[in-house]
């Protein structure tokens, strides 16, 4: 049998766990499943020193423990489990979870956050924690005056780069192709920085060394007839070829730009289906902070309790 919930929450990341503690004090009773990732990205790093009010940092897993504890406090009902299907037709809204249970819902709060892109090879998980890493912002301060390298040619990637030459002694960018897709100005900071080498048509093969990285192996100009070898010595190993929000089982009600995030009415968590919100990095394709992603987590369990309220739900 279907159960009937008033505020359901998908997704355990700071927007998710934020929306439960407001939706919760607000007595919206709150039900929220936490998804594949209970915690989402923050559990794939290890400290965090830029999340406001823990002064001496708090490793990502204790900060989720925390804030989940937090929500608890208030009554939300923290479930294990995915959403796997919805149906946003008509108001309650219907979602599957772990494609058997059907909740319906008069409000939705969408927190499926977003996944790093990673190349797939073998290395990245060898030294997941010990030297790669997907978010220079979170972890760039551990290289300070080492040596790094990013992968990627786009936005993300030149952005990471200028932000990590701030911090470490020699920036290496790792790029696939002969040029930079990233905007004229991005590009332009990059090449003319006197910290960063940008080495084109340069793809990796994989990492060395012992207990933490310590090195890359790349090939320059894979199948060319002066294809070559190149070894660079690194301390740290940054993807950024991108993010893949996690909207897809939203896709046919929600409105997505092109590369899958979901758009809002600008400055509200407002989605094209009233009464479902959408927080944190689903909905963000250019901050992607756990704090910003908290504070839109906020503002949607803000909206779920007034529109609850004007509908007389
Ligand atoms: P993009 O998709 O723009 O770029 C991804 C980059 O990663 C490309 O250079 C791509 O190479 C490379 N790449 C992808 N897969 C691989 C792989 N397997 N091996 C090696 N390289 C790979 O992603 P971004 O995250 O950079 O940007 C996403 C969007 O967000 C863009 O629209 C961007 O403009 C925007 N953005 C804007 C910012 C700003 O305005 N300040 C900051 C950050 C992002 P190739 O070029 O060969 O395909």
């Amino acid at each position: 049998m279907n159960e009937k919930v008033r505020c359901l929450i998908i997704g355990s990341g700071p927007a998710g766990y934020t929306a439960a503690i407001y939706a919760s004090r607000a007595n919206l009773s709150p039900v929220l499943y936490e998804g594949m990732e209970p915690g989402g990205q923050l559990t794939t790093t290890t400290e965090v020193e830029n999340f406001p009010g823990y002064p001496t940092g708090i490793t990502g897993p204790d900060l989720m423990v925390d804030l989940k504890n937090q929500a608890e406090r208030f009554g939300t009902d923290v479930r294990f489990g995915a959403a796997t299907a919805t149906d946003l037709s008509s108001s309650p809204y219907k979602v599957t979870i772990d494609g058997e249970k059907i909740i319906e819902a008069d409000t939705i709060i969408i927190s499926t956050g977003a996944s790093a892109k990673y190349l797939g090879i073998p290395d990245e998980q060898k030294y997941a924690g010990s030297g790669v890493s997907a978010c220079a912002t979170c972890d760039g301060f551990f290289y300070r005056k080492k040596t790094v390298a990013v992968v990627g040619g786009g936005d993300t990637a030149c952005e990471e780069g200028l932000y990590l030459s701030g911090l470490a002694a020699k920036v290496y960018v790792i790029v696939r192709k002969n040029a930079l897709r990233a905007s004229k100005i991005m590009q332009d900071r990059v090449i003319n920085n006197p910290k960063i080498e940008v080495l084109f048509e340069h793809e990796t093969l994989g990492l060395t060394g012992e207990g933490v990285v310590q090195g890359a192996n790349l090939v320059k100009r894979r199948g060319q007839a002066d294809e070559e070898q190149v070894h660079i010595d690194i301390d740290g190993f940054f993807l950024a070829i991108g993010h893949r929000p996690n909207s897809g089982i939203f896709k046919p009600w929600i409105e997505t730009d092109e590369v899958g995030y979901i758009k809002t009415i600008p400055g509200t968590p407002r989605t094209n289906v009233q009464g479902v919100f959408a927080s944190g990095d689903v909905a963000d394709p250019h901050y992607r902070q756990a704090i910003t992603a908290a504070g839109t987590g906020c503002q949607a369990a803000i909206e779920a309790e007034r529109y609850l309220s004007e509908q007389g739900l």
